[in-house]
């Protein structure tokens, strides 16, 4: 099989930049062959204007919800957001919701996107999943705040996740995950800390500031949630301590944990998962946190100590498009000390980590077919509205 040689004006390896001297060799599946010096090349070198990359693992989507997209009003804070989805999307039919799955799927192949760590509800994106053209981490999700209700629910989410495997495809993985601190009881945990074992799963963390007075007094916003919702929130007991110190124990047997949004996590949380067992990655959603919540997380802080990063998009019900680019646009806007480097890691190598996904995607090294991007219209590595992004593998 012959082989394929770029020489671009940056090649970014999965970890850091290599400069426009290195040329990467793959075959014609895109398998990485070698990175080697220019001189040693020889001939049929292609010459790439932009930034050389490997595909980019988009860590938290709900690919189910693509057909909310624009249906949901923006800013409007979490409770109001999460009422409408569940109100909201069950008013489609079964071919509007189909079609909706199937072009938002294409639309990530077409941002360069070559992994999912994907919420499930429902068992609608089985077909498309089916079709293999990505990668999925499926994270079976379960939720049920009343503790009574803990055990029909566990159930439920199980006949899903054995849907999911039967999926015929080896890169589906999947495994269970909790919905958030606020709609999990203690009861439903019980259930789900035996299912993690050694796998990946995930939890929307901290996305608003009243998750924590939850959890500390009982006193906030999620109060008025449970009673539009009718659910009687006289059992709950609050822990004392912020939300997700009252949860990450159940995370022992995970090997990762992504925690998403964390949009008001504290530095204390952070020193604390610090000392926990699982590998603890910090998923940034900042688009859907502008849409859903007008606010954005605390990436300095996460960054001071050496957080694991990993980029989402969320679902299209609180996003305009799944686009990883677009979200760094936003990221640097907002925090201009974040380097493009950096962002690069926490959309290749520390995603594909994170989804263990590592020995097949992130990076351009030996054997892996990690898929090839070129990022154009980048100058001194900076990203600006007219940046694009091509697929060449
Ligand atoms: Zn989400």
């Amino acid at each position: 099989m012959p082989y394929l040689k770029f020489l671009a004006d940056q090649l970014f390896n999965g970890y850091r930049m290599l400069g426009n001297e290195m040329v990467l060799i793959t075959n014609e599946k895109g398998k990485i062959i070698d990175i080697i010096n220019k001189q040693e090349a020889g001939e049929d070198v292609q010459y790439i204007k932009g930034i050389l990359c490997p595909g980019f693992i988009n860590a938290h989507c709900h690919l189910e919800l693509s057909h909310l997209k624009a249906a949901i009003p923006e800013k409007t804070g979490l409770v109001d957001f999460v009422f409408n989805v569940v109100t909201q999307r069950n008013r489609f039919n079964e071919e509007q919701i189909a079609m909706a799955i199937a072009k938002a799927e294409d639309d990530m192949l077409l941002n360069g996107i070559v992994a999912v760590g994907d919420i499930c509800n429902n068992t609608s994106t089985i077909p498309q999943k089916e079709k293999n053209r990505l990668a999925y981490y499926n994270f079976i999700e379960v939720s049920g705040w009343l503790p009574e209700i803990a055990q029909h629910r566990f159930e439920k989410s199980k006949t899903h996740f054995e849907a999911f495997q039967k999926i015929e495809n080896s890169t589906i993985k999947n495994a269970f995950a909790a919905h958030a601190p606020y709609s999990v009881s203690n009861n439903l945990w019980n259930l789900l800390a035996n299912q993690f074992n050694t796998k990946t799963t995930t939890i929307h963390n901290q996305e608003t500031s009243f998750e924590d007075d939850l959890f500390f007094n009982k006193t906030g916003d999620f109060n008025r949630m449970y009673e539009m919702m009718q659910i009687d929130n006289a059992f709950f007991t609050p822990s004392g301590k912020s939300s997700v110190q009252s949860y990450a124990s159940y995370l022992e047997q995970a090997k990762n944990v992504l925690l998403v949004h964390n949009t008001f996590i504290k530095e204390l949380d952070i020193k604390f998962l610090q000392n926990q067992i699982p590998q603890f990655f910090y998923c940034l959603c900042v688009r859907a946190n502008t849409f859903i919540e007008n606010t954005l997380p605390p990436i300095d802080l996460l960054r001071k100590n050496n957080c694991n990063i990993v980029l989402g998009t969320d679902s299209l019900a609180s996003n305009y498009s799944l686009s990883i680019l677009e979200e760094m646009k936003v990221i640097q806007q907002n925090f201009p000390s974040v380097t493009l480097t950096e962002m690069l890691q926490w959309a290749t190598s520390n995603g594909s980590k994170a989804l263990q996904f590592d020995d097949e995607l992130g990076s351009f090294e030996k054997n892996k077919c990690p898929g090839l991007l070129v990022m154009e219209h980048v100058e001194d590595e900076k990203l600006s509205a007219s940046t694009t992004l091509k697929r060449l593998l």
